[in-house]
């Protein structure tokens, strides 16, 4: 069905200034003959677009746009391809991801014995004494159908002190001589929101740290990395994520030394993708100091908002509910921040004009958070605030009834039903029906994003897109089929509400005259393939701002 926009509506597009041969708005490239699904309500389809410095000049049929060319204008046919708006991932840690890539082991194996071998190469490489550092690690993933204990990984490497990090970032596992180094016993109590795991017969330390836990160990972590180190992270991330068709990403726990490596990334061209950060609350503090406030920056680098985290995590099973886990009837998650602590830190943000993010996964740690958006909406109220609940994982009616009325933007895990699936028995058929609600958020009118967390999630948008449209696991379980959402949905909550959460709704997240020239070329129309071979379309070139940084 075509619904191009009509000759008028198409000249009224332009802009007056193009129609005048205005030489800033000349096109320095048109792409025609294309499938181009728009994301605008205003004209969803389209054949061409014009480009110039950057932005979407003009949007329309080939014919039509191809009209406007001038001599210096360099035309693309697209053979038919489709193009979409380049996807936003609404909540990531780039930074942190692409220095761990570098520098760290990654644990991304399928067996408990190739994590060995792994940690065993870097250890001999490594002076006896020195940490060695791993992530990526996942419990669930391993052939051995356990997890790894303080055996593993004193026999993997018994002169080093080790540390491997969970994929989701919340649990850690260690080996003797890293418990010697913090002078943590069997005998030690284990801290307030966290967890050290012990041998159930026993008593003794089995290796596993949960949440606070791993605190003692991180701060003895040799973390520190060099402004050149900062720098090739983040070029490392960029190149990963534009491949997949990510253009814009929000880091969503930036450190001072993260925003000084996406500038100097940016500075060096070595920055393809565009970053909105979420600061750590540890930064408040001096930005306030600085008179920084939300929004400073520009389209390609831009400080956002304020980071506060609420409970555990989903991956590691340590997110807060109200209803324990399946199997383990006593266990309802873990809060990391008392309500008192995270209203203090909220009201702070709040009071300085800064957006907050609030990490908070499960229904009890929702309920808090919203509890405490709500008094400060009371106590000083602002207008549009766009409060973030960042996960805001499990939900239930009255939930999302009071984030609607917030106006607060949910960032739930959009690959974590297709590549986590095996976790998901631990919540139960029941609780996923209202796990990662994407279907009762936009049934709501709720501004829900699409986000990968990554590293806990992977971040390709093509595996975002089947894991929504179809709730079903790569080995073909389907999970909460009741929030099932169409793939035209989910190209919105991956494109337009992602540029909504970060007050971009005007500059991106659609082709639309006017806005930022980013967008994909994907092998095939998402819209009609059969929804379990989303994660197959090809990505074939992505554009960031008018030019090409990613080509297949
Ligand atoms: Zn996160």
């Amino acid at each position: 069905m075509k619904s191009y926009p009509s000759r008028r509506a198409f000249i009224a597009g332009v802009s007056a200034a193009a129609l005048r041969g205005d030489t800033h708005t000349e096109p320095d490239l048109i792409l025609y003959n294309a499938n181009i699904l728009t994301v605008d309500a205003a004209g969803p389809r389209a054949q061409a677009v014009a480009i110039a410095d950057g932005r979407f000049l003009a949007v329309g049929s080939t014919d039509d746009i191809r009209g406007i060319s001038k001599p210096g204008t360099r035309q693309i046919d697209i053979g038919g391809k489709t193009i979409v708006p380049g996807f936003i991932d609404a909540h990531s840690h780039p930074s942190y991801a692409g220095i761990l890539h570098l520098r760290w082991v990654n644990c991304n194996l399928r067996s408990i014995a190739a994590i060995q071998n792994a940690i065993r190469e870097r250890a001999a490489k490594t002076p006896p004494g020195d940490w060695v550092i791993g992530f990526m690690y996942d419990d669930t993933k391993t052939s051995e159908g356990r997890k790894l204990t303080r055996e593993d990984l004193d026999t993997a490497a018994p002169d080093h002190p080790v540390f491997i990090e969970h994929r989701g970032g919340h649990t850690a596992y260690v080996n003797s001589l890293a418990y010697r180094r913090t002078e943590i016993t069997d005998r030690t109590p284990d801290p307030p929101g966290g967890k050290f795991d012990r041998d159930p017969a026993t008593g003794k330390l089995s290796g596993g740290l949960r949440e606070n836990a791993t605190d003692s160990f991180r701060k003895l972590l040799p973390t520190r990395f060099t402004r050149d180190e900062m720098r090739q992270g983040v070029k490392l991330i960029s190149q990963m994520m534009v491949r997949t068709g990510v253009t814009s990403v929000t880091d969503a726990q930036a450190s001072p030394e993260d925003l000084l490596g996406y500038q100097d990334a940016r500075e060096a061209g070595d920055l393809s993708l565009r970053v909105y950060c979420l600061m750590q609350f540890r930064a408040l503090d001096k930005m306030i100091a600085a008179g920084v406030r939300a929004g400073l920056g520009d389209e390609r680098v831009r400080v956002g908002g304020i980071k506060l985290v609420c409970d555990g995590s989903i991956s590691e099973r340590t997110a807060r509910l109200t209803e324990p886990y399946i199997g383990r009837p006593n266990d309802y998650g873990i809060l990391v921040s008392s309500e008192e602590a995270l209203y203090a830190g909220a009201r702070k943000a709040h009071e300085a004009g800064w957006q907050i993010g609030t990490h908070a996964n499960g229904d009890a740690a929702i309920d808090i958070m919203l509890r405490i958006y709500e008094r400060l909406q009371r106590e000083m109220p602002r207008r549009d605030p766009r409060y973030r609940l960042e996960h805001c994982t499990v939900v239930n009616p009255s939930l999302i009834s009071r984030i609607r009325a917030l106006g607060a933007i949910p960032t739930p895990f959009s690959t974590y039903v297709y590549y986590h699936g095996e976790k998901m028995k631990e919540y139960g058929q029941e609780r996923l029906n209202w796990m990662f609600a994407v279907r009762s958020f936009l049934d709501a009118g709720i501004h829900v994003t699409q986000a990968s967390d990554y590293p806990p999630g992977p971040f390709e948008p093509m595996m975002a897109l089947q894991s929504e449209v179809t709730r079903t696991d790569s080995h073909g379980t389907l999970w909460g089929p009741r929030q099932r959402v169409t793939a035209e949905e989910a190209l919105r909550v991956g494109t337009m509400n992602g540029a909504y959460a970060s007050f971009d709704e005007n500059r991106k997240g659609s082709i639309t005259a006017g806005k930022l020239a980013d967008l994909v070329v994907l092998g095939r129309d998402p819209l009609r393939v059969d929804p379990m071979t989303l994660i197959e379309i090809p990505i074939e070139r992505t554009m960031v701002g008018g030019r090409w940084v990613y080509e297949s």
